[in-house]
């Protein structure tokens, strides 16, 4: 059988502020959703890269005295250096300032304007010098900048169009017959809502005399282009489009992740730009929701939350990886306060998963000298979590082939709660005391360290370090992918006859909470 085969993207992220939050969660879903396709058997591609053009880049290189070139560079190496720490697998990291990007823009600029789908015309519109760029009616302030407080002035200037209104219907009908096409559904029906008003034709050009920091039009000098076509071209470029062997390969599968703010670009311009180009439409979009970020109530606060780094260098990459995956129900908005972070670490980390680990371990060295047994016991079929951890893992597959992250931790955490109640039913304590029930202890600990074994290979997609120091502490020789296939978990006795010597070290040490007191 052939290998299937899947490509995840990120958004390229735009230069212009330092990685935040919302970069983390996308890149980090992205992520898990990589890992857990390769369990599954397939051959993943996954890209994130920054976007590097436009006037905003220009500006904030102003501000910080630098030429583009100099900014765009620090900028998206904060990112490039950032993912490593989050424990992100993406194959290439792309950027726009790159020849073979920009090669690819102007081969896609050039294919749909000789289509005679990109016409010159004139525009005009209210202007903010200030900002250096027009303002819609609406998103003035008592008709001034909402950022400089001034009437912005009426200006004409001529720009280059997409003609998209002709595809509208083509799109509606590739979205309706299409299901999973924009994931979650509540997205699809936003974007068919957007299509229910006529598309207006897309500006797609600055003139030089405004913006050099782009990339100028293949048949007119005097301009670059804007945002779109230069951006969203990203996810076949760094294929190798239009004839590489990456681009063959994985084109067909590709899967967008966005947050919900940039539907209307991913959802409705990208998939027009493909189809006018002759281009195969994109698989999917995977949207997702806002974090809202409180504060703390903690004395020891780290304060900036919003902040990845500081987050992760304070609490651990596995725990913020687990968080976010776990408290947002992936495309609805969710909530990040330290305090809900820090009551997940010492509840469900060190408290469900991490004591279970360290129990079963320091029973199973007490009771067997670290020598594992055989979890069939012969002749007790009541004590097995077989058929448990087969439920488990079937029902695992099939809501993180969902995207639904958050009940991927959930049902792996229904599991460790499950055998943690199993030890207080069975009470391997009482039978170590029984000659007689060696057998049944036996069985018992030989089905929770094979229970272990089952967790700690279900994690690895959210916590991808402590799997391995999970399997690691279980005497299991890790494959050099450092992941079992989900089609192997679920084998009963894989331990069996392995000798665990090893007193574990604590997987999650609690974070002391010190209410901050009031005054
Ligand atoms: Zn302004």
């Amino acid at each position: 059988m052939e290998t299937p085969t899947q490509f995840f993207s990120t958004p390229i992220y735009y230069v212009n502020a330092k990685p935040h939050l919302g970069h983390a969660y996308t890149t980090i879903a992205a992520d898990v959703a990589t890992r857990f396709k390769q369990m599954d058997g397939y051959d993943t591609y996954f890209l994130t890269g920054t976007d590097e053009h436009g006037d905003k880049i220009v500006q904030a290189a102003d501000k910080e005295q630098q030429s583009p070139r100099e900014y765009v560079d620090q900028i998206s190496r904060l990112f490039q250096d950032l993912w490593p720490k989050l424990n992100i697998g993406n194959n290439q990291f792309i950027r726009t300032t790159h020849p073979d990007h920009i090669r690819v823009v102007e081969m896609l600029l050039t294919r749909i304007h000789d289509r005679g789908d990109i016409y010159f015309s004139s525009y005009e519109g209210l202007y903010c010098f200030g900002c250096e760029r027009f303002y819609q009616e609406r998103e003035l302030v008592d008709g001034k900048c909402p950022d400089h407080g001034v009437a912005p002035s009426a200006i004409k200037e001529s720009n280059y169009f997409f003609k998209m209104s002709q595809y509208q219907d083509w799109l509606i009908d590739h979205i309706k017959t299409h299901p999973g096409f924009i994931h979650p559904k509540q997205y699809e029906t936003e974007i068919l809502s957007f299509l229910k008003e006529p598309l207006e034709d897309l500006c797609i050009s600055r003139p030089k005399s405004r913006l050099t920091w782009g990339i100028t039009l293949p048949f007119d000098d005097n301009f670059v282009t804007y945002v779109w076509f230069d951006a969203l071209t990203n996810y076949i470029s760094a294929l190798g489009y239009p004839d590489g062997p990456l681009f063959t390969k994985f084109w067909p599968s590709a899967r967008h992740f966005v947050a919900k703010d940039i539907i209307k670009p991913h959802g409705i311009y990208w998939p027009i730009m493909l189809k006018a180009a002759g281009i195969d439409i994109y698989n999917g979009l995977n949207v997702h929701g806002f974090w809202n970020v409180s504060g703390s109530k903690m004395s020891k606060s780290i304060g900036n939350v919003t902040d990845p780094v500081a987050v992760t260098d304070r609490y651990g990459v596995d725990a913020f990886r687990y968080f976010l995956m776990r408290e947002m129900v992936f495309g609805l908005d969710a909530n990040f306060t330290e305090d809900v972070l820090v009551s997940r670490i010492n509840s469900d980390l060190a408290n469900d998963l991490g004591n279970l680990f360290s129990r079963v371990l320091s029973m199973n060295l007490k009771y067997f000298k670290g020598r594992v047994p055989d979890p069939s016991g012969t002749d007790f079929p009541d004590l097995s979590l077989e058929t448990d951890a087969q439920t488990t893992i079937q029902h695992f597959k099939d809501v993180m082939a969902a995207y639904e992250f958050h009940k991927g931790v959930e049902v792996i955490w229904g599991f460790i709660s499950r055998m943690n109640k199993y030890i207080d039913t069975h009470e391997p304590w009482r039978l170590a005391k029984e000659p007689d029930e060696r057998l049944r202890l036996e069985a018992v600990i030989g089905n929770l360290l094979e229970g272990l074994r089952t967790v700690a290979c279900l994690i690895y997609p959210v916590m991808p370090e402590t799997s391995a120091k999970m399997l690691r502490g279980l005497c299991m020789v890790l494959p050099e992918t450092g992941f079992f296939p989900l089609e192997e978990i679920g084998k009963w006795g894989q331990m069996s006859a392995r000798a665990c010597l090893e007193k574990p070290d604590s997987l999650f040490p609690r974070v002391d909470v010190l209410k901050k007191t009031a005054h």
